[in-house]
């Protein structure tokens, strides 16, 4: 009976991946990677047998039953088996699901963490999510929830990113109109300080400040790659922030975000 690995391929730049799970990687006879996985990190199972089980909202994806059932079969016949998540396995990545499976099954698993999306996207922005008298919490959260979840937990998020200081939104740029709605009914302000994160660390990166109520529009905006919602004061507060009008919000391409970064 082989071993699974649950592992964190990062925010999309493939040099951001660990050196364990490059070595586990080189290791691994069968690979069942996400969608957004960057070839070059696939690249180095060259060993393996690739899969794809990529999962893009409101593109065609696998279903997670099939995904368990596969990562076990995988593991009745081979000794490495890794699966392969954007950023880090245990964020919304449903791991936990699969970890349930395996341990259900009697199988050995190990996970190996990567750099989140919403890191990625920190230092895209060049923005520290904490910051000493102005943000002391984070909180990393989603507004969408699985079609068999009840009221509460439609709700529960908005509160929870109203109460922290500083707030990372994943899975939340399709859902922009719902999702202001819902943080202004939480208690925040129209004016409440935001960004987008688009394909951070990738050279095609985007990133846009803008305050609560633009988000809908700047959303629209995005060019399809994955992206993130900030919020909270640290986007006021930093000197590359000169908090865009409505008027003068436009989108930073990675290259002048470097620039302005120098
Ligand atoms: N486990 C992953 C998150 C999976 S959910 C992690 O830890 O990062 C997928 C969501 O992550 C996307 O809808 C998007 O909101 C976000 N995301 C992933 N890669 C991103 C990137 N390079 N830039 C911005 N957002 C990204």
């Amino acid at each position: 009976m082989g071993k699974v690995y649950l592992v964190g391929a990062g925010p999309g730049a493939p040099d951001l991946l660990t050196l364990r799970a490059a070595h586990t990687l080189e290791r691994a006879d069968i690979v069942f990677h996400d969608a957004l996985v960057h070839p070059e990190v696939l690249a180095l199972a060259a060993r393996a047998r690739i899969v794809s089980v990529g999962k893009r909202c409101s593109r065609i994806s696998t279903d997670q039953r099939f995904i368990n059932r596969n990562l076990v079969e995988a593991a009745q016949r081979h000794e490495v088996v890794v699966r392969l998540k954007g950023g880090d396995p245990m964020l919304f990545g449903r791991a936990q699901e699969e970890i349930d499976a395996l341990t259900a099954s009697g199988i050995e698993y190990e996970v190996v963490p990567g750099v989140t999306a919403a890191l990625g996207a920190s230092a895209q922005l060049g923005v520290s999510l904490t910051r000493r008298g102005v943000s002391r919490s984070v909180v990393f959260a989603t507004p969408r929830v699985g079609k068999d979840q009840g009221e509460d937990e439609r709700s529960g998020w908005a509160h929870a990113v109203a109460a922290a200081d500083t707030a990372v939104l994943y899975m939340s740029r399709g859902e922009a109109p719902q999702l202001v709605a819902a943080l202004r009914a939480a208690g925040l302000a129209a004016d409440h300080p935001a960004a987008i994160v688009e394909s951070a660390s990738l050279p095609q990166a985007r990133q846009l400040r803008c305050t609560l109520e633009q988000l809908p529009a700047q959303a629209a905006q995005t060019s399809g790659g994955p992206a993130l919602v900030i919020l909270g004061k640290v986007l006021a507060g930093s000197a590359a922030a000169s908090a865009p009008s409505t008027a003068d919000t436009s989108w930073d391409s990675a290259a002048s975000a470097t620039a302005s970064a120098l």
